[in-house]
């Protein structure tokens, strides 16, 4: 039988078609009268009709691939922030149109079932939302692939703020269902944990092992379809979750504790149970290496079965087979394929290794201290113990290597080791993606060049040509044209549709800044869309906001490094200029100004809940000082997300990317504001430099120490409190801030920021950037004044932005890194 031959309904695209699907949909598989149907019913009924839609579209990708022999990308990643699924697959089948009004003819409103679907929040921040982008761009692309991470059953908290400060809250996104997922029971991996290894008898001298008494936990498949965009490819996410094995605790049973045995299999459960909320730091917590092991167990047992289904032998692996490391968090993914190329399927180890090697590369997310991950020996030999044996080994055979390199180095190897010997010994992960890996590559230019020079600066001796860039990029499908449809009108209307795959096109707008009625149009477009957040800002905060004003808007985890408290320093002066103004008989000149600001802190992050607390003291103090007006709003959204985020980048006027150099990898925020018409007020760091360079120094506005400047000041001893000496209006504002001028009931509830910058060395450099901050604000308000001018400047934005589509990043991995060929489809 051929696939031609197989009967069953092909889902048609036209609106009484679609009515017919979605009411099949609400009887037979929601099982509901439509009478009785909810909107979540109702949106669950529309989700799988459309879904049904994609999955002919998956099998034929599927097949394809599979008669083409098609090497695979793996990306493995702890953190998918998907977001909202509906409206990207309407987007991806082109069919808004057609399910609006068969919703329309049912009475339902297709924009009140689109708000309520959850965020798929299955990630903190820009690691998880560049997963997220990628995915789309791979299938837009045709790269065959899949991405492999967790199912939390609690994505990020949900961020209330009360009095002022963050208040956590659990994300049980599942509550409803999904109707996105397929589970696949039958796609079930053992993934074993513990116990202790021993030496095969018939080993030989091969090194293989058998690993014992191990207490072992189910990794179940949940497959989800990610639509490619203007072709008929797509992939999947599969996504894995824990379940308990069949086989009970006996003992405790047999004692009769029936109860015991049960709350026991509970535990493995716990596996897939919650996303760590922190976005920097690496947890030393167990439960988050279990979580680690238990998705890359999965995945490469996955991964391998899938290639031997067509291969005999493990010699074509790596010509069928790129496995990406998203950070390091997936990295033992590595001794994990050796232990089943050694230990279940009997390679040697020159050949186990040799196939590794090329089959594995790294993206490096981070160059902070506090961010690199290393687990205690101790640790990984309990839980791991099969794999700690396999990194020793690896290490062994490296530093032997090493050895023979160093020369007069004597330190070499000891710098180099897989296994940090100083105080407690662990094992570093980084280092292991490094060896493993036949690439290794940054995020940014500036960030891929100080991995080389820092962290990596032994290894890039040794291995210099496993090194290089890829500047990160972001989805132009769901950052654009979904999440800003008055400018994508505007788009289709000047330069045609092209730019949704082909994000260059953009160019083409270039001339047209200077044409008067397109920037009268662009002015409108940008209108809309700073309504449309007012008016969100009212109903959700009760909040009026003038929407003449400047949109100032800082969105994204709350960090010291990103120095949102920076921009609270601003904010402060410019209400002491207002109030000072204002007690002297005069109008402060200042522009209008709304200042929102969005973002979660880590939930253990104390330094950065003060900012979030400090935030809305100010803006209460602000808000309601009958001296200042129209002049100064600021405004704290609660709960950042990917849904959020489609609201406020289009609105934004002014873009705050002002991180000290050299701390910001990349940066993708960054991106979707200056794609979606905003101007850019940075540091020259991440992708803030190749941005500047796209856009044109001059439609840029750069300030502060570069990267360099910043580690001079560093090695010669920084003095913050010279520069809170010399500034009578930095002064101003922080004494303010310290005397409790926004916390009169608690005066004292700041002196640590203040200590934190003046007296305890301010880490960040705040004090050193911000002169430079604020007279570089001073210039954005003087264009503002000029409505043409600005307008003019953000269409350059636009129009510059053509590098940064994750097509583009895509592309260049798919290359230069996995050596992949796209599927065709007939
Ligand atoms: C893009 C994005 C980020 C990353 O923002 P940065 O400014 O690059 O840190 C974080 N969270 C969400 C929800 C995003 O959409």
């Amino acid at each position: 039988m051929t696939i031609e031959e197989f009967a069953y309904d092909h889902p048609d695209r036209d609106v009484a078609a679609f009515k017919r699907a979605v009411a099949n949909k609400l009887i037979y598989a929601v099982g509901k009268d439509p009478f009785a149907a909810s909107q979540d019913d109702w949106l669950n009924a529309t989700a799988l009709a459309v879904r049904d839609q994609l999955v002919e579209r998956w099998m034929a990708t599927t097949r394809a691939s599979y008669a083409q022999d098609l090497k695979r990308v793996y990306y493995l990643s702890m953190e998918f922030l998907i977001g909202r699924t509906f409206t990207n697959a309407l987007l991806a089948l082109e069919l808004q149109d057609i399910v609006k009004q068969a919703l329309a003819d049912f009475g339902v409103d297709i924009a009140a079932l689109a708000e309520r679907e959850p965020d798929a929040a299955l990630g903190n921040g820009g690691l998880g939302r560049l997963a997220a982008c990628f995915l789309d761009s791979m299938a837009t692309l045709g790269v065959p692939g899949f991405g492999y991470g967790i199912r939390y059953e609690y994505g990020m908290f949900r961020q209330k703020i009360v009095d002022g400060q963050q208040v956590e809250t659990p994300d049980y996104w599942l509550t409803r269902g999904n109707p996105w997922e397929f589970q696949r029971p039958e796609v079930t991996y053992r993934v074993r944990f513990g116990g202790h290894v021993q030496r095969r008898e018939d080993a030989s001298g091969s090194g293989a092992a058998d690993w014992v008494d191990t207490h072992d936990v189910l990794a179940v498949a949940y497959d989800t379809i990610i639509p490619g965009y203007g072709t008929q490819a797509t992939n999947t996410l599969r996504l894995w979750s824990a379940r308990a094995t069949e086989e009970i605790d006996l003992s405790a049973f047999n004692r009769g504790n029936y109860m015991q045995a049960v709350e026991s299999k509970n535990h493995s459960e716990n596996v897939s149970r919650v996303l760590y909320p922190d976005d920097s730091t690496a947890s030393g917590r167990e439960l988050r290496l279990h979580q680690e092991y238990f998705f890359v167990s999965a995945s490469v047992q996955d991964l391998l079965r899938r290639y031997l289904r067509t291969h005999k032998t493990f010699d074509k692996l790596p010509e069928k087979v790129s496995i990406h490391l998203n950070d390091t968090h997936p990295v033992l993914a590595v001794p994990e394929l050796m232990r089943l190329l050694l230990d279940e399927h009997g390679l040697e180890w020159d050949e186990a290794w040799a196939q590794t090697q090329k089959v594995f590369s790294y993206t490096n997310h981070t160059l902070m201290h506090e961010a690199l991950e290393t687990w205690p020996v101790e640790m990984m030999g309990r839980i791991l113990p099969r794999h700690l044996q396999i990194i020793y080994e690896m290490n062994a055979r490296f530093l032997a290597l090493v050895a023979q390199k160093a020369g007069d180095d004597v330190e070499l190897p000891r710098r180099l080791s897989l296994v940090d010997e100083v105080g407690e010994r662990r094992v570093r992960m980084a280092y292991i993606a490094v060896l493993a890996s036949h690439s290794i590559n940054g995020v940014s230019g500036l960030h891929s060049e100080l991995m080389k020079q820092s962290i990596f600066a032994d290894f890039n001796k040794i291995f210099p040509e496993r090194f290089n860039n890829k500047t990160n990029g972001v989805t132009p499908r769901r950052w654009l044209a979904q999440a800003n449809p008055p400018l994508a009108a505007l788009l289709d209307q000047r330069i045609g549709r092209g730019w949704r795959r082909d994000l260059t096109q953009l160019q083409a707008l270039r001339p047209m800044a200077q044409q008067a009625p397109f920037v009268r149009a662009f002015r409108h477009a940008k209108r809309e869309n700073k309504l449309r957040l007012a008016n969100w800002i009212e109903q959700n905060m009760g909040l009026e906001i003038d929407t003449d004003a400047m949109f100032d808007v800082q969105v994204k985890r709350i960090h010291e490094y990103k120095r949102q408290l920076l921009n609270v320093l601003h904010v402060v002066s410019r209400y002491q200029r207002i109030v000072a103004a204002h007690e002297s008989g005069q109008v402060s000149d200042l522009v209008p100004r709304v200042v929102v600001f969005a973002g979660k802190a880590a939930s253990a992050y104390h330094a950065a809940k003060q900012v979030i607390r400090l935030i809305n003291d100010v803006a209460a103090v602000v808000n309601n000082d009958p001296r200042v007006g129209k002049l100064l709003k600021v405004v704290f959204l609660p709960n950042y997300s990917v849904s959020l985020a489609e609201i406020i980048m289009p609105a934004a006027d002014l873009s705050e990317q002002i991180s000290t150099a050299g701390t910001e990898a990349s940066g993708t925020g960054n991106m979707k504001f200056a794609l979606n018409g905003a101007l850019t007020i940075g540091t020259l760091d991440g992708a803030n430099v190749e941005m500047k360079e796209n856009v044109g120094d001059e439609n840029i506005f750069i300030f502060g120490h570069t990267t360099p400047e910043v580690a001079d000041i560093r090695t010669s001893g920084y003095q913050p409190r010279s520069h809170y000496e010399a500034d009578p209006e930095l002064r101003g504002v922080l004494d303010a801030i310290r005397d409790g001028a926004f916390s009169p009931g608690e005066p004292s509830r700041y002196q640590g920021i203040y200590d934190t910058l003046v007296n305890w060395g301010d880490q960040y450099l705040l004090l050193a950037d911000y002169a430079s901050y604020v007279a570089t604000q001073a210039r954005v308000d003087a264009l503002y004044r000029d409505a043409d001018a600005w307008t003019r400047m953000a269409i350059l934005n636009v129009a510059g932005m053509g590098a940064f589509s994750s097509d583009r990043t895509i592309a260049e991995y798919a290359h230069q890194i996995w050596n992949t060929k796209p599927v065709l489809l007939t």
